[in-house]
């Protein structure tokens, strides 16, 4: 494709998203296409010869189109949003228009410095501590996802403790995110030595006693305490796990305190909420929060920050022959290949950079407070209904709530309440998910999405109440 040709299909592709994004509250929000019906329409074999660019834009529209869920549609409730927003998409578009690979400080100086400069930035934003930027022994890198980023803490965190692996323990609640699982089988850790630790069942939020009595009960039978996840804002009900007195037994034991606030850490852009980060300042090891769900960042951009980075270096850091050069052997650059899985690494912090300075802080904190705001109105609705209870917890923009179904045993009432849920999804008109608390089904909205608006959350109870109504 030479540039001119590139010209005019990039203007075709940037009208083709624009008209995209004009149209979401047509479409289903939730893809109706059975499984297969996609692939089906097309072909199992590449083409032999090139083909015009219009018809790649036309099977998007014929094909793809009816298999994607919209995650942007205003009605899009489920899960926890993935923001996309103008900004952040040129911003990805720039980048893929540089198309360099920033593994090193030296393959493109300015992938890594713009990067550091954009972290610290998000670390401001967020008035986290200045132990994490990058001035301090810490620092903060962009990551593809919170997954990676837990497991970069992880293999940190074992660093640091050193010792026999088959020793360490780490400890998490039944309500943090199942990367951290995962993270732990890949970094070794005997599946026995992962401890799930109770939650208070009001609240779903870690108990610290508990946690003690494992920690303590580990440390006397010689298992080393690698690693802690504490999470601000918990995957099923935003949970808030009490990081501070978590915190106080890490350092008694030399555990890791790392803090998951993938979902709702970016709130604190918003001085009122940054309670949530109680604890923080005094004892996390490593904070990590995704721009790329809740900030307007399109996926992927998770930024994880350190107290101290050396540690992680130590676990990461190989220096093969043909990645020699100057700039790292002078010990005067970063090259973030050492604060990740992978060796190559996108420009991603282009869009975060664009994100910034298009919103500005007050544009970031009017985004969050308006979420808020709508999931505040939506939960009133909610509580004002008798045939509905209301999960009483919801700081941010999740919102959980179920029927009651009176008169129906839980186990009835839990699969009446995953038959709405599939009833609603099926309907197009929004899309919701659920999650469990220690023994009821419960639905989740979160509102997220850029676009949506009081009407959509009205118009999401009023689909809610008639459908629970015509099967009650
Ligand atoms: N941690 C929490 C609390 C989450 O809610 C999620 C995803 O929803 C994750 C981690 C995983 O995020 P990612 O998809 O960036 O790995």
């Amino acid at each position: 494709m030479t540039p001119d040709e590139f010209r005019r299909h990039g203007r075709q592709v940037v009208d083709w998203i624009a008209d995209y994004l004009e149209s979401l509250e047509s479409r289903p929000v939730r893809s109706q296409v059975r499984p297969g019906e996609v692939r089906a329409a097309l072909p199992s074999a590449p083409p032999e010869r090139g083909e015009p660019y219009e018809q790649v834009l036309a099977d998007l529209d014929r094909v793809l189109l009816p298999g994607i869920t919209h995650w942007q549609h205003p009605s899009f409730f489920a899960y926890f949003p993935a923001n996309a927003s103008g900004p952040a998409i040129l911003g990805d578009l720039l980048s893929s228009g540089l198309g360099v690979q920033g593994m090193l400080w030296a393959t493109s100086p300015a992938c890594t410095e713009l990067e550091t400069v954009v972290v610290d930035w998000l670390a401001r934003l967020l008035d986290l501590p200045a132990a994490l930027r990058t001035d301090s022994a810490g620092g903060g890198v962009i990551q593809d996802t919170a997954s990676s980023a837990s497991l970069v803490a992880l293999l940190a965190a074992g660093s640091r403790a050193g010792g026999e692996l088959a020793r360490r323990t780490v400890y998490t609640s039944s309500q943090t995110h199942s990367s951290l699982e995962k993270a732990c089988r890949i970094a070794g850790i005997a599946p026995g030595n992962l401890r799930v630790v109770d939650v208070d069942p009001r609240t779903l939020a870690l108990d610290p006693e508990h946690l003690r009595s494992l920690v303590s009960a580990d440390v006397a039978q010689g298992a080393v305490p690698t690693l802690v996840c504490a999470t601000i804002g918990t995957t099923g009900t935003t949970a808030i796990d009490p990081v501070r007195r978590i915190g106080e037994i890490c350092r008694e034991h030399g555990g890791w305190l790392h803090v998951d606030a993938a979902y709702a850490g970016v709130s604190a852009v918003c001085p009122e909420l940054r309670w949530i980060n109680d604890g923080v300042a005094d004892y996390a090891d490593s904070y990590v929060t995704n721009p790329h769900k809740w900030l307007l960042t399109n996926f992927d951009c998770s930024v994880l920050w350190l107290r101290d980075r050396r540690p992680m270096i130590e676990a990461l850091s190989i220096l093969p022959e043909y990645l020699r050069n100057a700039a790292t052997l002078s010990g005067q650059v970063i090259d973030y290949r050492d604060w990740q899985i992978p060796l190559g690494r996108r420009f991603r912090a282009l869009k975060l950079w664009s994100v910034i300075r298009w919103y500005g802080a007050e544009g970031l904190r009017e985004h969050i407070r308006g979420h808020i705001r709508l999931a505040d109105e939506f939960a009133g609705l909610v509580a004002a209904d008798e045939e509905f209870v209301l999960w009483e917890h919801h700081p941010f923009g999740l919102v959980c709530f179920r029927p009651r179904w009176p008169g129906l045993p839980i186990q009835d009432a839990n699969e009446a309440t995953i038959a709405l849920l599939e009833r609603l999804n099926d309907s197009g008109e929004l899309y919701l998910s659920h999650t469990k608390d220690t023994e009821h089904v419960l639905l989740r909205l979160a509102v997220g999405a850029p676009s949506t608006g009081r009407e959509h959350v009205h118009a999401a109870w009023r689909v809610i109440r008639d459908t629970y109504a015509a099967m009650a």
